[in-house]
Parts: structure tokens; sequence; C-alpha cells
């Protein structure tokens, strides 16, 4: 699960780690009101306006504005607010931007004199341990770091058990070219960096750029917060942080049955029960010619509502030309599974694509009595091969 900056900040916070601070606004009086505040509390002169969205590039597509007043402000928040920001991230349709966060300038008494950083912790499943990758060139995208000086890229693995050590705070602190004051204060921003990714159980914590400013305090500009969703069950307090504006309508969905739902840019539907089957079913529609159009697991008991719920949200991707539906009966019996296709035939009314089912296993006798009995259009298949090629053979028909 993603949550937004400023919600990431306030975490980090809550860990004793140093920020940029400001308040959210929902609107231009708002974050008017914000801005009176923040000069009030941090002294601030000139401020920054930053879009809310789960994607980063923001700066990029106009989504951070330097405000030299309150007015500004205003004026700036009142543009930035209801528009469609595009970044590098976002897609060509852009986010919707319902927040921003007005926050102090930090980078004040010129440019010159503040450094920004890279830094992120992750985890490396593969090693089994955390890493913490970090760049003394912050600011810009990673990507573009990598590709442009990646020796400027350092990483420091953490044992999980050990947790992130004093030398390695020393040494990352060094690599970046810190001294004095600064040292101290990169090493403190590291320890409470570890401490809030653990915290959290996250799965990543980047913060692009951390900023040294010219009087040498350690800041966290920006902050990227991906939480791991298994370990969301022990953190009621972050699961309220969840943003569904942010996410796409059809998984938000598919979460609500317990679907799981990927969508691919093929034609075919697939509704199936288990990963293994799904990923197989997904292999012979290509053998067979044709192009899956999502991935959809409805799971080990898969009811008729589950049924249902899957076929309403295959049915929403306009690509689709054809439906498989492909059941192994183990733990649920096809039997079930038939009367979920027909009671979700007559609740959602006209299908509008070519059904094959397949259904194997426990009371696919059944099953298949009950399809071929309910006068509806769908075709039933006793073999794989044989429904992948139904699929294919009906897709050509209408080519
Ligand atoms: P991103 O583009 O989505 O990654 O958003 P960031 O929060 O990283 O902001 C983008 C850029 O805006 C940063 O790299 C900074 O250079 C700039 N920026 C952020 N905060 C301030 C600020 O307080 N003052 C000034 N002058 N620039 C800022
Ligand atoms: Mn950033």
């Amino acid at each position: 699960m993603n949550v937004h900056e400023f919600q990431g900040k306030s975490l980090l916070k809550a860990y004793n780690v140093d920020i940029q601070e400001g308040f959210i606004a929902e609107t231009p009086e708002q974050a008017v009101t914000v801005a009176e505040q923040l000069h009030e509390k941090v002294g601030s002169e000139f401020f920054v306006v930053k879009a809310q969205i789960h994607a980063g590039g923001r700066g990029k597509g106009g989504g951070v504005k330097l405000a030299k007043s309150v007015v500004d402000v205003g004026r700036i928040s009142s543009q930035m607010l209801g528009m469609q920001l595009v970044t590098p991230q976002t897609g060509p349709e852009g986010k919707k931007v319902n927040k921003v966060l007005v926050a102090q300038d930090v980078y004040y008494r010129g440019e010159s004199e503040t450094e920004e950083y890279y830094i992120s912790l992750l985890l490396n499943r593969d090693k089994g341990r955390y890493i913490v990758a970090y760049s003394p060139e912050g600011g810009m995208s990673i990507e573009e770091v990598a590709e442009k000086s990646p020796d400027l890229i350092f990483t420091e693995e953490i044992d999980p058990g050990m947790g992130l050590q004093q030398f390695q705070t020393r040494n990352i602190a060094f690599k970046l070219g810190l001294s004095g004051i600064a040292f101290k204060n990169m090493q403190k921003f590291l320890s409470g960096l570890y401490e809030t990714f653990i915290g959290c159980d996250a799965q990543l914590l980047e913060i692009n750029p951390v900023l040294k400013t010219s009087d040498d305090r350690i800041l966290a500009v920006d902050c990227k917060l991906v939480l791991d969703d298994n370990a969301l069950f022990r953190h009621p307090d972050l699961l309220a942080m969840r943003d569904l504006n942010e996410e796409d309508p059809v998984d938000v969905e598919a979460g609500k049955h317990n679907l799981n739902f990927v969508k691919l840019d093929g034609n075919v539907g697939c509704m199936v029960n288990g990963a293994g089957l799904a990923m197989a079913t997904m292999d012979i529609i290509k053998l067979s010619g044709g192009s899956p159009a999502n991935f959809l697991d409805v799971g080990g008991g898969a009811s008729p509502k589950t049924v249902e719920a899957g076929f309403r949200i295959i049915l929403k991707d306009p690509a689709v030309k054809a439906i498989l539906i492909n059941i192994f009966g183990g733990i649920v019996r096809c039997d079930r599974v038939a009367n979920g296709v027909v009671e979700a035939y007559k609740s959602i009314g006209e299908i509008r694509v070519p059904v094959i089912v397949r259904l194997q296993g426990t009371n696919a006798e059944e099953a298949k009595k009950t399809i071929d009995n309910s006068g509806l259009a769908v075709f039933s298949a006793i073999s794989f091969r044989e429904a992948a090629e139904l699929v294919a053979k009906i897709l050509n028909k209408k080519n």
C-alpha cells in the first residue's frame, strides 16, 4: 500500500526524523491559513506548495512550486487543486490533485549552500537483508543517476537480526561527503529512517531529496513510503491512511471480493481458481492464438457471489471479446460454480461476449448439466486444450 508524502512525513516525524515541516490543505483558503500558521510556527517567509498524489516526478510536472508570499500560496494552490497532474510516473491521463501540502521553504539562503542526497531503504529478498541505497546525487530521479553516474550509487546491507549499526551510519555519512555537525545529524537521520522502516513494516522508504540545509540540518524534503500489505493487519492506524481515490477502481472492487486480479492487455477474460491454474490458463490461451485480458484467481472457496463479481470486473474491460472460465473443483465443488455462473448471468442481464466454461473435478457432471439446461449461450468444454481451442475458434469467427 502506498501513502501520500504528507502521511509518510508524519510517520517520519513520529520516529524523530527531521522533516520539511508543512500542513495539508484541500482548498486555497485552507492553504493560505496553513501558510500563515507556518510563518508563525517556524518563521517561514517562502513556502512550497506540493501536490499530493501517489506518483513521483511531481516537480517535473508542475506539482511542486515555490511561493514567495502567503498570497502566492493562495494563487498557486488554486491552480494546483483540482488539476489533472501529469508526471513521468502517472501515465498520460495524469492524476487529480485533491490535496496540497504547504511546506516551509528549506532551501533558504540560496541553493549553493544546500546539498541534496538520495537515500532509500528496501528489502532484498534474495539476500534476506535490508539494503540502504544512497547517493550524493539527490534531487533527480535515481534512474537518471543510475544511467549517468552508476558509480555514485552506494549500498549498505543490514543484517535484520543486528539492525543498522553505528559503523554503517558513519560509513554512509562519510561517503555522502559530510563532516562536523551535518555528519552527526546524518547518523541520527539514518537511525530514524531505519526505525520508521521497521516500525511500519515498510517495503520501501525512499527519501529524495534528503537535504543538508545551509545551517547543517538534515531534512526529509520528500517521502515515498510503501507498506507491506501482508503486515497491515497489525497496523490499523496505517491502514486508515489508505486513499482509495489514488487506486484503480477495478483493483479496489476486486480487493473487496478477495479476488486476485491483474489487468493485462489481451482480449480473453479469464476466471480461474488457483494461481497455478490461472498461469497455465493464460499460457494455453496464448498457445491457441489468443491473448489473456487479465489474470484472475477467484480463490479456493468461490461462491456464486465471487463468480458474479469476477464477471462484472472482467466485463468492465471493453477489450474483452470472450471469457474463459476454467475451474478445478477441489475444495470448491463444480456445481456450486455452475450455479454461480447461471446466477451471475441472471443478475447481470445480458453478457455481451461468448463464455466458455470448463469445469473439472468434484461434481463436474452435475455442473455440466446445470449449464446445459440453463438455456444460456455458454459453451462447455471438458479438456483444457479443447476449451482454449474453442476460445480461439470463437475469436477467429468474430474477426
Ligand atoms: P517529486 O518531484 O515528486 O520527487 O517531489 P519532491 O518533493 O522531491 O520535490 C521536487 C523538487 O522540488 C526537489 O527536488 C527540490 O529541488 C524542489 N523543492 C522541494 N522543496 C523545496 C523547497 O522548500 N524550496 C525550494 N526552493 N525547492 C524545493
Ligand atoms: Mn522526490
